[in-house]
């Protein structure tokens, strides 16, 4: 489904690069967790593949019979989201704006207003949607955000660390959401997490990323191998 080859980015005015050689396949419906040290390029790689930095090497789509294709639907949560305090801005207002099919004048129907709070529902935080953004919690914040990445349903969710700010047993029900996705839809899924257990309970593969692939692999692969325990200790 989607190719890397030998992807390579130097950021301007830097003599190391971020990303070296990254070769790549992801499967539909495979999920992916990403594991590395600040720093060892992780967010650099899902923005070549969100088609955000510039890159030397490859990233094609495919689709099941191999011919190369550019219909796919990439849901993304970013990291990091400069969201001002108090942006009066509700979650509702925030989510009709980016499904685009929604005309501006037709935001406030009914209609579209119970889908949203349907959609909302699935990640626990329905009860948010008049809300103000800005009064929202980290951890409500990122529900809100992949909530919306997931409306229409993707062929492929990135997502950069997003379970910060919520606590163990929020996160235990944010990665059970993902998988329940995963089955249903057939989504592919990459994420980067520090959560070393919790994020790679359901992942079919790790990578682990220090500028290049350093070991790939089933999660209990690449824990038992000395590259992860050289970089994170025993689990
Ligand atoms: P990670 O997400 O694994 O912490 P990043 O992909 O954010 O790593 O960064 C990898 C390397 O690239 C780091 O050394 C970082 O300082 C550098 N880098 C990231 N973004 C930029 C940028 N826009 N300009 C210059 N250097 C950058
Ligand atoms: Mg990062």
């Amino acid at each position: 489904m989607i190719k890397l080859r030998n992807v390579t980015k130097i950021y301007e005015h830097r003599e190391l690069p971020a990303l070296k050689d990254v070769s790549l396949d992801v499967q539909d419906g495979e999920y992916i967790s990403i594991m590395g040290q600040s720093g060892s390029g992780k967010s650099t790689l899902l923005k070549a593949i969100l088609g955000e930095v510039e890159h030397k090497g490859n990233i094609i789509f495919t689709d099941e019979k191999d011919n190369l294709t550019k219909k796919i639907k990439i849901g993304y949560v970013p990291q990091k989201l400069n969201i001002e305090k108090h942006m009066p801005t509700t979650v509702f207002d925030m989510f009709a704006s980016c499904i685009s099919y929604i005309p501006v004048f037709m935001k406030k129907d009914k209609k579209i207003y119970k889908e949203i709070k349907e959609h909302l529902k699935i990640f626990g935080v329905d009860r948010l949607i008049d809300k103000s953004i800005g009064d929202l919690s980290g951890g409500e914040l990122q529900r809100v955000l992949i909530a919306m990445a997931t409306k229409p349903i993707p062929n492929l969710l990135i997502l950069d660390e997003p379970v910060s700010g919520i606590d163990k047993n929020g996160i235990r029900d944010f990665y059970q959401i993902l998988n329940r996705l995963k089955a249903e839809y057939d989504m592919s899924i990459i994420l980067v997490s520090h959560d070393l257990e919790l994020a790679n309970q359901y992942a079919d593969r790790v990578i682990l990323l220090d500028k290049e692939v350093i070991k790939e692999g089933t999660p209990q692969e690449v824990f038992e191998s000395l590259e992860f325990k050289n970089r994170f200790g025993e689990l």
